[in-house]
């Protein structure tokens, strides 16, 4: 498969460059707080990029990814999606720009033999340094070179102005170009615009500044590399495909869903790979020891399968499918993770458990309804309906298109706005409670000043 050549290759090029090569870490970060779950390579390195000393300076991985901000976005665009794989490397005070640069440049013209007419690449407008390496170093024409502000080129994104504090610097991005037969067509299209002529395939992010309380940027005496490359998405720059739902990682789990849709939609094709997506996140996050459950990182698989019990409904699957299709994805993924497939009848039969409930709440929603809304046909209050609606899409994962259906159907008034008000006050609860806020750096969690864990599990049975 085009992947695991593709992830193999990365890492064997970079063991050439004398990188170490590390496994990914757990989607549940060993020792990072600040994140619910692992969204890209650099995280399972924060003490490296900090300066502690690991015995290696360079690094390469392909770190496997969960992402739910985009949630809604999965299977409508080309290139989201929750569960990914990220091949990056990584320079803790080693290398800097000028060997970042040329070894991505090499790998991409060289190793994989991409034409450098296909590619682009975008540099942060004050970093004059990685415009120079790319242009006399590299070759690359001028009018190739795109030069982007501080929320594409610079990271954290807007760090500058916004912060958080901490390490932070500008980043560079190379692009591939399908050409102009795709997208826009006006002659002055560029990796800058958004038609989806040019993906980004790459981004190399130049650690060098320390942002201070203040806002200044002092340069850091440490300078560190890091990359990102989702592997999905140069799989389908390679397989010429425009959607990485296209590559053959997806195929066999795209046409067993198709085999059994008796339900015709025009947006057929956003629901299945939305499906193919969240079936990958919810065997990984089982994978690695999160079951379904109302809160944390719980929560968010019983999401991810209860968003994809809701397509699969939609496109006239209401039998469990999912786990069903566990099997599948431990044969796509057996390279990477070959002990996937011992795992893969327990991983199936928490997906089939979770499946089943959701299924019958679902068929019970009748009674549901009529139990919670009734006493309003009567006697109208939107704000209430609004608010009850809330409590059924958070308690019950009912979905509120469905709530409405039934609303509509029996004349009941509802409060959109009540509703939105509870899922906004919902979100800030549980924002304020969660440990994703405060310095991206944040050098007190990560417990840098612990002795090293011991495991004592042999002789005693509580410690
Ligand atoms: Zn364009």
């Amino acid at each position: 498969m085009q992947v695991d050549f593709l992830r193999e290759k990365f890492l064997k090029f970079f063991q050439s460059k004398k990188h170490k090569i590390v496994e990914s870490d757990s989607l549940v970060p060993k020792d990072d707080p600040t994140v619910l779950f692992t969204p890209a390579g650099m995280n399972q390195f924060k003490k490296e990029f900090l300066g502690f000393d690991s015995g290696f300076k360079r690094a390469a991985t392909s770190q496997r990814c969960l992402r739910t901000d985009d949630l809604d976005k999965v299977g409508k665009t080309s290139s989201h999606h929750t569960f990914f794989e990220m091949l990056g490397n990584f320079s803790f005070g080693d290398y800097f720009k000028e060997e970042a640069i040329a070894w991505a440049w090499e790998f991409l013209t060289k190793e994989l033999k991409i034409s450098r007419d296909r590619l682009w690449v975008s540099v942060y407008k004050d970093d004059f340094e990685a415009y120079g390496i790319w242009k006399d170093k590299i070759g690359i024409p001028v009018k190739k070179i795109v030069k982007l502000g501080d929320k594409d080129n610079f990271w954290p994104a807007e760090a500058k102005t916004k912060g958080p504090n901490g390490p932070c610097g500008p980043c560079s991005e190379i692009f591939y170009d399908f050409g102009v037969d795709i997208g826009c067509g006006k002659p002055d299209c560029s990796p800058a615009c958004s038609c989806g002529r040019f993906v980004e395939i790459w981004n190399l992010v130049f650690t060098q500044f320390n942002r201070k309380d203040d806002g200044t940027l002092e340069s850091l005496p440490n300078k560190n590399i890091d990359t990102g490359m989702g592997l999905e998405r140069l799989a389908s720059v390679m397989e010429g495909k425009q959607s990485n739902f296209e590559i053959d990682l997806f195929a066999p789990i795209v046409k067993e869903i198709k085999k059994r849709i008796t339900v015709k939609i025009a947006s057929e094709k956003e629901f299945v790979y939305a499906i193919a997506d969240h079936l990958r996140a919810a065997v990984f996050c089982i994978y690695d020891g999160v079951l379904p459950s109302n809160e944390g990182r719980g929560y968010v698989v019983r999401k991810i399968i209860r968003k994809s019990l809701l397509h699969l409904k939609t496109l006239g699957i209401n039998e469990p499918l999912m786990n069903k299709l566990v099997p599948l994805v431990a044969q796509v993924m057996r390279v990477p993770y070959p002990d996937l497939k011992d795992k893969q009848e327990d991983i199936a039969l928490v997906i089939l458990n979770e499946e089943k409930n959701f299924i019958n709440v679902l068929g019970s929603s009748e009674e549901l309804f009529k139990s919670k809304f009734d006493a309003f046909i009567e006697k109208p209050d939107s704000e209430t309906v609004g608010n009850v609606a809330f409590m059924l899409h958070d308690t019950y994962g009912i979905p509120l298109e469905l709530t409405c259906q039934w609303l509509d159907k029996h004349k009941v008034c509802f409060s959109r706005k009540a509703f939105e008000q509870a899922m906004e006050e919902q979100r800030l609860r549980s924002k304020s409670g969660s440990a994703m806020k405060g310095d991206v750096f944040d050098a007190k969690g990560l417990g840098l000043k612990l002795d090293a864990t011991k495991f004592t599990g042999y002789k005693e049975n509580s410690t």
